[in-house]
């Protein structure tokens, strides 16, 4: 079997188990060029899908089950930014954003949180399929970025003590983003119910300086492998492990059968008005903008 590459477009499990603390990192290269593309949007708007994607890699894959889905939706209020939506299945990764660019051109070059998103929260869906497990938490978008809204999510919403640093970076020959997530989980193993986590237990203090010292730059340099990085970060741990890497691709999962059959369903007048001077009704994928052509008499029967 082929090693994946822990250099880029990549998720990798960490464990440290004498300090019961586990978690993810992540690095985004040619994926997100490969998403950005079917966008065009400006600079501050691309940073921040990038660092989306980034938190949406982190936590699809602590998803246990291959066909489990998560989603982060960002529902604003007032903000320049009125939708934000990414998506992570099976490595696959998918986002778009919908935005105000006249706002945008008025606000500093690096709008904060509260300029993007106005009052607006953060919906972190984790859906797996197979065990019929399905559940939400809602964060307000506040603090300086997205990794410290996350962070407070898992803080207040899970009462897990966590860390969660993202970076995202233009640089040569596209933009490279890179995210770490560690959670003290103590008595973690996987399936055993935990029955209290002491919020000041202090492993948890040495591992959050440790994996707090991580610059962005590291995150987000492509030519250091991610192994290498959780090694500069905790070498001196008696133990730390890698689970398998997950490699991360672009996907959309647009069905053309699908569309037509949403569309079948609105009322004849309705669908007429729809009807384009070219005869076909259009409808595009928001998150790839691959474009469906209809044509209204296959709809009718
Ligand atoms: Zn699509």
């Amino acid at each position: 079997m082929p090693a994946v590459s822990l250099n880029t477009d990549v998720a990798l499990g960490v464990a440290i188990p004498s300090r019961n603390a586990r978690g993810r990192i992540a690095r985004l290269g040619p994926v997100l060029d490969s998403i950005l593309a079917s966008h065009a949007y400006p600079p501050p708007i691309e940073k921040l899908l990038a660092e989306a994607l980034t938190l949406t890699a982190l936590l699809g894959s602590l998803l246990k089950e291959a066909q489990g889905q998560l989603t982060l939706q960002a529902q604003t209020e007032g903000g320049i930014v009125d939708l934000m939506v990414c998506d992570y299945l099976g490595g696959e990764l998918r986002g778009y954003v919908r935005h105000d660019p006249e706002r945008l051109a008025e606000a500093p070059a690096e709008p904060s949180l509260k300029e993007l998103f106005g009052k607006g929260y953060l919906a972190i869906t984790f859906d797996q399929p197979v065990s019929e497990e399905r559940y939400q938490g809602i964060v307000p978008l506040e603090g300086k970025n997205l990794g410290e809204a996350a962070q407070s999510y898992f803080a207040q919403s899970e009462q897990i003590p966590s860390l969660v640093r993202l970076a995202a970076e233009k640089r040569e020959p596209g933009w490279s983003a890179g995210g770490l997530l560690l959670q003290h989980l103590p008595e973690g193993e996987e399936g055993r119910e935990r029955l209290h986590t002491r919020l000041d237990h202090p492993d948890w203090p040495h591992i959050a300086i440790l994996g707090g010292s991580v610059k962005a730059e590291e995150l987000t340099n492509p030519e250091l492998p991610l192994d290498d990085l959780i090694w500069r970060l905790f070498h001196e741990e008696d133990e730390v492990r890698t689970l398998p890497a997950v490699k991360l691709r672009r996907g959309c999962r647009c069905d053309p059968a699908y569309v037509r059959s949403v569309i079948a369903r609105f009322p004849e007048e309705e669908r007429e008005a729809m009807v384009g001077e070219d005869g076909f009704i259009r409808v595009d994928c928001a998150f790839c903008s691959s474009s469906f052509a209809i044509e209204p008499k296959e709809l009718s029967s």
